[in-house]
């Protein structure tokens, strides 16, 4: 059966790690004959300069007719004094509101060859294997009312509003007790619930969906807390889930403690199991064209999209083991390089990869 990917570059780097990450894709199809079907399209800038916006509608229904969408990033200088309204991030708002894509799954793994990348000294991070859960289309960010408004002394005030409803916090919370139940069955629920009522229902929805999952182990932490442990003994942690506010700045944090932003995929999941996958990084304007950017978070991107999206988990774990091969071999983009490795270019790394996945 065919299955239908929507590719969409973006703008800077993002054409150029995308190729490569297809080309890995392509790859692995001919191995493992999945059936895949590509169909490119516009995103963020490069949509702006030819639709006027920075997501057509038609490129929308594209995705969403899709099995998966695999992106490279978006926005740069070029784009940035445009009206708020038509800004390059505005169309990835747009997809991930759209195509209802409430779980944001984040993965932190340290590979053992890069264990030195990282700021933290290699015996904290070495092994290192979180999974971040981050809720993704509700919260503070989309709470109203939301405003700045005028108060009667004349000052202004600027007011957000935290909600989550019930049914949204049960749905990730099932996503995280899910994938707690393929990794190290842990599942650590971060909330603010000595002060913010919202978290006292979050973590009460949590415990109550626990039960369901009785191989699961769950624990809850106080986000300030949660941000300290990530940075002193981060290992403890198996799968955090937490709200979209908390999530956006645990995940940057979780982030770094790998090293190279350059190394970090995402995906962002809907209830039909539909996804948008993408690296963790910008469109990083300042390297664009030069061929040198790190392809290794869109092709892990790719990896976690045949995982979750296409459920082809073996063909998904293949491309994991070939980076890995490709790193045994000390090769490396410039933001991973260090001395005694061989520095390569964005399109040397993928046809590494390619290479070391097709020698599997
Ligand atoms: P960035 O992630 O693009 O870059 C930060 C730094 O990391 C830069 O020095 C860059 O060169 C480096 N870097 C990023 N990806 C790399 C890779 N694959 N290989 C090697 N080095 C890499 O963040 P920024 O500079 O804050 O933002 C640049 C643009 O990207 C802005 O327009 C911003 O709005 C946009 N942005 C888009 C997304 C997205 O599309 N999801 C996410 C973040 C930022």
């Amino acid at each position: 059966m065919t299955k239908k990917i929507v590719i969409l570059p973006g703008d800077g780097i993002g054409p150029e790690i995308v190729a490569e990450a297809v080309k890995v894709l392509e790859a692995a199809d001919n191995k493992f004959k999945l059936g895949l079907k590509f169909e490119e399209d516009l995103i963020g800038g490069a949509a702006i300069d030819q639709h006027g916006v920075p997501l057509a509608n038609s490129t929308l229904e594209k995705c969403k007719a899709a099995d998966a969408v695999l992106m490279g990033s978006v926005g740069g200088p070029k784009w940035d004094k445009l009206d708020a309204g038509i800004r390059p991030e505005k169309g990835l708002l747009k997809i991930r509101y759209e195509m209802g894509l409430f779980a944001n799954l984040r993965p932190a793994i340290l590979y053992p060859q890069l264990a030195d990348a990282s700021s933290l000294k290699p015996e904290i991070v070495a092994g290192l294997d979180i999974l971040i859960v981050r809720e993704l289309t509700g919260g503070i960010y989309f709470g109203e009312p939301r405003g700045i408004r005028l108060l009667e002394n004349g000052e202004r005030q600027g007011y957000n509003t935290y909600v989550y409803a019930e049914h949204e916090i049960e749905r990730i919370g099932r996503i995280a007790f899910e994938m707690a139940r393929k990794r190290g069955k842990k599942v650590c629920s971060v909330d603010k619930s000595n002060v913010l009522e919202v978290t006292v229902l979050w973590r009460e929805i949590m415990q109550s969906l626990a039960k369901d999952y009785p191989d699961v182990e769950l624990s809850h932490m106080y986000v300030d807390n949660a941000a300290m442990q990530l940075v002193r003994a981060p290992k403890q942690f198996d799968v955090i889930v937490t709200g979209n506010m908390f999530g956006d700045i645990l995940s940057d944090t979780a982030a770094m403690l790998t090293g190279s932003i350059g190394m970090l995929p995402s995906a962002s999941l809907s209830k039909d199991g539909c996804g948008l996958y993408e690296p963790v990084h910008g469109s990083a304007p300042d390297i664009a064209g030069q061929g040198i950017a790190n392809p290794l978070a869109t092709i892990l991107s790719a990896s976690m999209m045949l995982r979750y999206s296409l459920n082809e988990t073996e063909a998904a774990h293949a491309i994991e083991v070939a980076v890995g091969k490709v790193l045994d071999k000390g090769l490396r983009s410039a933001d991973i390089y260090s001395d005694g490795s061989t520095k390569v270019s964005t399109a040397e790394m993928g046809a590494a990869v390619v290479e070391a996945l097709e020698a599997l």
